[in-house]
């Protein structure tokens, strides 16, 4: 189980890897969703080649246990909690596991509802363990539908096939790139509000490149994987050829008084695995999701380097001026040296009404929750540091960075209204970092200078980090420009030619 735990973490599986380099191949050499593609591919390589997770959101872990008759499960359970108290540890996951009420972090990952657990008996001798590690920001774009409804863009959609065609594609617009583009989406349609979720996420289970047995659902995840990916949303959202990597739909009965679909939205940091092991030694006999050449990305990232260095690069060092700011347009690449300062929802809630504990005037705050591990010495490291989804922060983002003079927010996803008119008056811009390359940026921090507001727990204390060459883009600039809100357009009016009847 600590073996399937951690390479679930910190290695892709193979047919991912194959959909990746398919989307790298879509993509024109040297747009932001190309770059964006090629530290996503760096980062793969990192994550493996050390070890360490792949991105720091270490989400929900999701198990998914076929057991011979009489398996003690209560057994496996124990076995399962102790793997992951040692992952995290290890510092292979980062502690994620938080009371509802209190906010206050198991810190090692087990609580009440976490990790979910589910076992199925079978005939067979042997045990068949899946284990899919899905972040929030992709499990936060998952939607439900009831049937019939009117569907923005869209229009009616009905009780049958092409309302559940509307309803499916919809789903990736609604996504955008806060759920980490380019995605995978598991469909379930039918069974009641819990099942249906259930049985989405269960398609997350299938091969990538597995072939629906059922020809209605086969041409419908063809038809939605060619659609989608001209739906423009791209990498991170950031405009792009590939924004869907993977469809994958199956159904159930219903009642007849209800008609669910139920969409489960996966990151391109698409972490599940599974092995097959003897019951009686629980040793692994064999991997799944491996089969085939495992793709590597080593070469054409040294190519993507080249191009990356070659894109025009703005350089920021903290204490930022206003005029500084006022000069960077939507789609400058920025590389940011020195001070850095993490912060999440907790502290965007506590700084509202509280003093920070540093000056801030000038300075960056980087929205992530790292993975940290302590040495012997009493010394912090940086495990895994990618941005977190920065949309949450909408309530407080423009009064914080008015009350501290805040010059630049980095993060994923992007942000609404509020911030973009905070950034036009105060003059601030939103810096885009690629969701889930968490390896990538933790290279990039060559120090940890100290921690505030430690009581939050790690993932939402805030660091001070000193870093080196840390690139992120412009997608929201101090004139009123909103990358994000553009490829929102776009998108929406690329989805409205889908409105006619497709299916019978
Ligand atoms: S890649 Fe993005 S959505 Fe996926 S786990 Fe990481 S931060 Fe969350």
């Amino acid at each position: 189980m600590y073996e399937l735990v951690v390479e679930t973490s910190t290695n892709l599986p193979y047919d991912v890897r194959r959909a990746i380099r398919k989307a790298k191949e879509q993509e024109n050499a040297g747009t932001r969703a190309a770059l964006s593609l090629a530290t996503i591919t760096q980062n793969i390589e990192m994550a493996d080649d050390n070890v360490l997770p792949i991105c720091q959101d270490t989400g929900m872990l999701t198990f998914e246990i076929k057991v011979p008759i009489g398996a003690n499960q209560i057994e496996m359970k124990k076995d399962i909690y102790e793997a992951i108290r040692q992952a995290t540890k290890d510092g292979k996951l980062r502690p994620n596991s938080v009371d509802s009420l209190t906010g206050e972090n198991s810190g090692d990952n087990i609580g009440p509802g976490t990790p979910i657990i589910h076992f199925e008996q079978w005939e067979e001798d042997y045990i068949d363990a899946r284990l899919i590690i899905k972040g929030g920001g992709c499990e936060n774009k998952n939607i439900q539908y009831s049937l019939p409804m009117e569907i923005e863009g869209l229009g009616r959609a009905g009780r049958d096939l092409d309302g559940i065609r509307k309803c499916i594609l919809h789903s990736v617009y609604q996504a955008q790139g806060q759920g980490c583009s380019a995605g995978f989406i598991g469909v379930g349609i039918g069974g009641d509000r819990i099942s249906s979720y259930e049985l989405a996420k269960k398609q997350l289970l299938r091969d990538v490149n597995d072939v629906n047995e059922n020809t209605k659902l086969k041409d419908l995840e063809e038809y939605i994987m060619e659609k989608a990916n001209t739906l423009g949303i791209g990498t991170m959202g950031f405009g792009g050829e590939a924004t869907l990597l993977g469809c994958k739909v199956a159904a159930q009965n219903r009642l007849p008084a209800s008609f669910f679909v139920s969409v489960a939205y996966n990151c391109w940091a698409f972490r599940r695995l599974g092995v097959q092991m003897s019951a009686i030694t629980g040793e692994i006999n064999n991997w799944l999701y491996q089969e085939g050449e495992k793709v590597s990305f080593k070469e054409e990232d040294n190519k993507a380097v080249a191009q990356q260095e070659e894109a025009k690069e703005v350089v920021l060092q903290a204490p930022i001026t206003e005029e500084q700011i006022r000069e960077l347009k939507v789609g400058d690449v920025v590389v940011i040296n020195g001070d850095l300062h993490t912060g999440r929802d907790a502290i965007h809630h506590h700084l509202m009404d509280h003093d920070a504990p540093i000056d801030l005037n000038g300075q960056i705050i980087y929205h992530c929750g790292p993975v940290m591990l302590k040495d012997s010495d009493g010394e912090w490291h940086v495990k895994a540091a990618g941005p977190t989804t920065s949309i949450r922060e909408e309530p407080y983002q423009g009064d914080i960075m008015k009350k501290f003079g805040i010059r630049a927010v980095i993060g994923k996803g992007g942000m609404g209204p509020k911030t973009l008119k905070a950034l036009e008056e105060h003059g601030g811009v939103y810096l885009n970092a690629i969701g889930g390359a968490a390896q990538y940026y933790a290279e990039c921090i060559k120090k940890v200078d100290g921690v505030d507001l430690m009581e939050f727990g790690i993932p939402e204390a805030m660091w001070h980090l000193k870093v080196d060459g840390f690139r992120a883009i412009v997608t929201m600039d101090s004139h009123g420009n909103s990358l994000h809100k553009d490829v929102d357009k776009t998108s929406f009016e690329r989805l409205q030619q889908y409105s006619e009847k497709v299916f019978a």
